[in-house]
């Protein structure tokens, strides 16, 4: 083992630092990004490490190496979405499968699930996983593998990873985490007891709206395998320049979500005191239900939250109008902050049916705040409020 390999690096230290100065080359600090298709053979039965990119690829493998050391995992697969990811999981599955899901999942999310399921793929169910006599009699149906989203994309659930994970593999299931909304850096599902862990790469480890990429990292050395092969029979594997970006954003992953939590827990605490704020939903709110769970589970309560303007319809698109700092887009989870109005835009695929069971109303807005500084966010939004009070 070289002296840049110990197995007890911090974490941050592995964020910052994976792969620095190891390029064999010419001793590069930053890693190198080889975007090589293919290798070249030695002899006519003699491959090197590389053969071909889709099976393997240097720059993706660093980043995979650097991603399954954060989550405590064996392994990972780095894969061209957060969505791909998921399908990575999932596209295993067969028949005789089925899947248990959180009701108020990402809207993309419940749409992969329910296209799958959709063409015979595996039995799906849905169910609110913070209940536990829906959750008990659910597991009692014996799935194959659930899986949980926590928090939870819009409104900010939790649930007891831990607790769900024993009750799941009591049930003979396996169990995934959408780790995107914490990253490694706040949460670790397989330290928790969780099977796999997916991301959306595009989000906080990445962390600069610059990316679409997914990982998926577990914790069985057998299952790694298993899912690298998939992933070469399907081809669902992350480009290398997308692998390079996503490692140089990681380098920075502890810095920007200490910034940006701060930011976030300000803003959750201004919210709640503003009267055309009906409910704010963020764990780091005592009031929040998940707050025990998430102080317990989590090193930071995240920097995503949502709120709902007792306006409605009305009082968003007023709202929205006179935000500046704020950008009204989709995605999450960067240096600059955004709003999403979930019913129209990240949620909209969803249904009003399955948005009505999961909560999500017309006037729920969610925010993915950034590194701005916090008095100018917070004027932004005295700005907005002020014109859904006064127009
Ligand atoms: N998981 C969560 C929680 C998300 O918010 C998203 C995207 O918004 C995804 C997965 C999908 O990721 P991608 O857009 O990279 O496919």
């Amino acid at each position: 083992m070289s002296k840049r390999d110990k197995a007890d690096r911090r974490p941050e230290t592995i964020a910052a630092a994976h792969g620095v100065a190891t390029d064999p080359a010419f001793a590069a600090v930053a890693p190198p990004l080889y975007l090589s298709s293919t290798y070249a053979f030695a002899d006519y039965d003699a491959p090197g490490r590389y053969d071909y990119s889709r099976s393997g690829n240097p720059t993706r493998d660093l980043l995979a190496e650097a991603l399954a050391k954060l989550e405590g995992g064996a392994g990972a697969i780095i894969t061209a979405s957060g969505m791909a990811a998921l399908d990575l999981l999932v596209g295993r599955l067969g028949p005789a499968d089925s899947v248990l899901a959180p009701h108020d999942c990402y809207g993309g999310t419940m749409r992969l699930l329910k296209a799958r399921a959709g063409r015979g793929q595996f039995a799906l169910r849905f169910v609110d996983q913070g209940d536990p006599a829906a959750l008990a009699a659910a597991l009692g149906e014996r799935p194959s593998l659930v899986f949980v989203e926590s928090p939870s994309n819009p409104l900010m659930r939790v649930v007891d990873i831990t607790a769900i994970s024993a009750q799941a593999k009591a049930a003979g299931a396996r169990i995934a985490v959408d780790n995107t909304f914490l990253s490694p850096a706040l949460q670790c599902p397989l330290a928790l007891g969780a099977d796999y862990v997916i991301h959306s790469t595009t989000k906080y480890l990445n962390g600069h709206s610059d990316v679409v990429g997914g990982a998926v990292i577990a914790a069985d050395p057998a299952e790694v395998e298993a899912l690298r092969y998939w992933a070469t029979v399907v081809g669902c594997v992350g480009a290398p320049f997308d692998a390079w970006l996503t490692l140089r954003g990681l380098r920075t992953l502890f810095a920007r979500l200490d910034g940006q939590q701060r930011n976030a827990m300000a803003i959750a605490r201004y919210l709640e005191a503003q009267p055309a704020v009906s409910r704010v939903h963020y764990p780091g709110l005592e009031g929040h239900s998940g707050h025990a769970v998430a102080a317990r589970q989590q090193r930071g309560f995240g920097a995503m939250l949502s709120f709902e303007l007792s306006g409605g319809a009305e009082a968003v698109r007023r709202f929205v109008a006179a935000l500046g700092v704020f950008t009204l887009a989709e995605s999450l989870g960067g240096v600059e902050s955004l709003v999403a109005h979930p019913v129209t835009m990240t949620h909209a695929d969803m249904g009003d049916e399955a948005r009505a069971v999961a909560g999500i109303t017309d006037g729920l807005l969610r925010l993915s705040v950034g590194l701005e500084a916090e008095a100018d966010l917070i004027a932004d939004l005295d700005r907005a409020l002020l014109a859904v009070g006064t127009a």
